[in-house]
């Protein structure tokens, strides 16, 4: 690589746009904070030597949440060759702080103006040419998801990192704060050229106080004591503390720089628009019903009118490739073993859950609408209220939402929580959302035991994980996570019509998933399932399968289900390979009973599943137990250790058990 440049901006500016624009790469894009959590590299398009690196979305580099200590680091470690900042133009006072600070890292740096779409739509205007003089580093107007100005940008940026040409005047302080930065940068000089960091860069952060820059720099305590006493004089001098002294430093400055070129007649569009509609959708008593019955139209739609009669479809076709498959290899005389490994094992296994893509895709669609438009930021921000009482903050809602997809993901967006008690209390509950995964058990076992019912009882499968999670979070916030959620921050984005390629793209990706894992995972747990459901421990074929290897195994750990309701090895079994993946529970269900079409197959399930009592805790059961063991990784890294990991699966799977028994207590006296 030739050259690498760091794309940096506040979140929600567009960054990952631009990055798509600049690489040609499909990274998820969403009108929402805190989509992108890591770091993505890739290379421009028309100059393949040099690549840029996404960053996630921050405010300040201050090393408080994740997110801002993975983009200080990239920027001060790897040493990018230029800094690629992304400003949004319809908020540009408050993104030109972080550019503010970027600036002190003394590196060539290159501003783009994102959304002047908008901004020109809205006939506002900013004087660009007279904004970079002021500000002393380029400034390129452009509008990442229109395309426009990309070339431009490009052409500077390569520019300005060949020169070496680092920004111009650094020194907008003034006053008091001018005075102690510059006295520490006097002190701390030949440590900071040491290890290679701007001394401005960090004299300020010393007078904020951070760790990182006094370890790095390995300040003596005699420097130290030299350094408090100067911003302590500082404070005393200004009447504020040491954090509001620099941003008020900031803020003057970027207020003087935009009252001389941004001339601001009216908000955007997009702002009076998303006013008026947050009017409704964020009212003080509407809000949650609204947002009750958005998601309850969203499930109707999924569920009955679109995903249902696209499933029956769906396996249909599956039913015919199976008999046209029974019937050719029949005619060529393939051996029984391998002809009922096929029909039996792969074609019920695989063939069971990929019926299910519709619903998934269907499901990701609505998400990703929601998520596209803002009007999840709107949630998180609703919720803000009711999670505080659970001892989480409107930001846990996030993840959580995500966890209706898959908890993967889910588990991967608690980066944006910069609390780490909230962070690992949101871990621990987000897989009682029930991922969609889960969606083909529910379907096939309301199917057989609830045919009439199945909606209300599929709602009714996700009211309780919410309710669970409540409960549990109620648990936690009393005995393991005491203390009090972070207070809530965060930007509500404009509303904006989402992007047909960015919805369709996400549903592309969660159907190759979806097909990915059903051509894998449970292909493979198929064959597995069908081998030691066929044999016995000598080898030998057995005619009935309870004479298999895999009943007594599953025998074995059956009792422990019996106060649930089920105590028959099968279903056992079934929950043990559910932790390749949820899907499993299905697919290994329909291998053991050996089924083919929809009638025998109810009729084989209420041979393992006794009464519906049975049906519905072994639901409740699969709901609430440990997540697959993609999501098991995830919380390994994000709790940080394997032990936190254990702890956190065992707790889950004891909420579903003690959960489990409850209902099917409850459900015998109804049912
Ligand atoms: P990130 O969080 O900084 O990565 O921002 P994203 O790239 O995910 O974009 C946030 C939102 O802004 C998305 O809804 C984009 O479609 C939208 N967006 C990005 N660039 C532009 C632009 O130039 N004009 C307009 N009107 N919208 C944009
Ligand atoms: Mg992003």
């Amino acid at each position: 690589m030739s050259m690498v440049f760091a794309l940096a901006g506040n979140q929600n500016s567009g960054k990952t746009t631009l990055f798509n624009a600049l690489t040609g790469s499909n990274q998820h894009v969403g009108n929402f904070p805190g989509v992108t959590v890591e770091k993505k590299m890739g290379t421009l398009k028309r100059h393949k030597d040099m690549s840029v690196v996404d960053l996630p979305g921050i405010y300040s580099l201050s090393p408080y949440t994740s997110e801002e200590v993975v983009t200080r680091d990239f920027i001060l470690n790897e040493n990018p060759d230029g800094i690629l900042n992304i400003v949004d133009a319809t908020n540009i006072e408050r993104n030109l702080y972080l550019s503010l600070q970027l600036m002190e890292l003394g590196k060539p740096m290159v501003i783009a103006l994102n959304m002047m779409d908008e901004v020109r739509a809205s006939g506002n205007t900013i004087h660009v040419k007279q904004l970079s003089e002021l500000l002393g580093i380029p400034v390129v107007p452009i509008s990442a998801s229109k395309n426009e100005g990309i070339s431009e940008l490009v052409d500077q940026l390569i520019a300005t990192a060949e020169q070496k040409k680092v920004p111009e005047h650094l020194d907008f302080c003034t006053g008091e704060v001018h005075k102690a930065i510059h006295s520490i940068a006097h002190i701390i000089e030949d440590q900071a050229a040491a290890c290679h960091c701007p001394a401005r860069f960090a004299a300020t952060k010393l007078v904020e106080g951070d760790e990182p820059t006094q370890k790095m720099l390995e300040v003596t305590p005699e420097q130290e004591h030299i350094i408090e006493h100067v911003v302590r004089n500082m404070e005393e001098h200004l009447g504020t503390d040491r954090e509001a002294a620099l941003a008020d430093m900031r803020y003057s400055y970027i207020e003087k720089v935009c009252s001389q070129c941004v001339i601001k007649k009216q908000e955007t569009k997009e702002q009076q628009r998303s006013e008026k509609i947050d009017r409704l959708l964020t009212h003080r008593i509407l809000a949650i019903p609204i947002f009750l019955l958005i998601m309850l139209t969203v499930f109707w739609l999924t569920f009955s009118v679109l995903g249902g009669p696209l499933q029956d479809l769906l396996d249909q076709g599956i039913g015919w490739v199976t008999d046209w498959l029974d019937g050719w290899m029949s005619s060529i005389g393939v051996a029984d073993v391998l002809h009922s490994l096929i029909i039996n094992g792969v074609c019920a296994g695989v063939g069971s859950v990929l019926s299910f893509l519709p619903i998934i895709v269907i499901l990701f669609f609505f998400l990703s609408l929601l998520e596209d438009s803002g009007y999840m930021a709107r949630v998180a921000f609703v919720m803000d209220k009711l999670l505080r009482k659970l001892g989480l903050s409107g930001r846990s809602f996030v993840p959580m939402l995500i966890g209706f997809g898959c908890s993967v993901p889910a588990i991967m967006a608690t980066r944006t929580l910069s609390s780490n008690r909230d962070r690992k209390m949101t871990i621990i509950l987000t897989p009682f959302m029930s991922c969609s995964a889960k969606l083909p058990i529910y379907g096939m076992i309301t199917a057989a035991f609830f045919p009439q019912q199945g909606a209300l009882v599929m709602i009714g499968l996700y009211i309780l994980g919410i309710i669970v999670a409540i409960v549990s979070a109620l648990i936690l916030k009393n005995t393991l996570y005491k203390g009090n959620p972070v207070p809530f921050v965060m930007e509500l984005p404009a509303y904006r019509m989402p992007a047909a390629k960015s919805v369709l793209l996400h549903m592309w990706e969660k159907a190759k998933d979806f097909i990915h894992r059903a051509f894998t995972i449970i292909f493979l747990a198929s064959i597995v399932i069908w081998f030691l459901q066929s044999l016995d421990w000598s080898l030998r074929l057995v005619q009935d399968s309870s004479n298999s290897m895999l009943a007594s195994i599953g025998g074995l750990i059956a009792p422990v289900f019996k106060p649930l309701g089920f105590s028959d090895w099968r279903a056992s079994t079934a929950l043990i390979t559910g932790f390749t993946a949820k899907e499993s529970v299905v697919s290994t269900l329909t291998v053991l009973t050996g089924a083919a079409g929809d009638l025998e197959l109810s009729t084989a399930l209420s041979t393992i599943f006794t009464s519906q009592a049975a049906a519905l805790s072994f639901l409740t059961f699969t709901i609430l137990y440990m997540p697959c063991v993609a999501a098991f990784a995830a919380s390994k890294r994000e709790l940080g250790s394997l032990k936190s990991a254990i702890e956190a699966a065992a707790f889950q799977t004891g909420m579903a058990y003690v959960t489990a028994i409850l209902v099917y207590f409850v459900a015998n006296l109804f049912l």
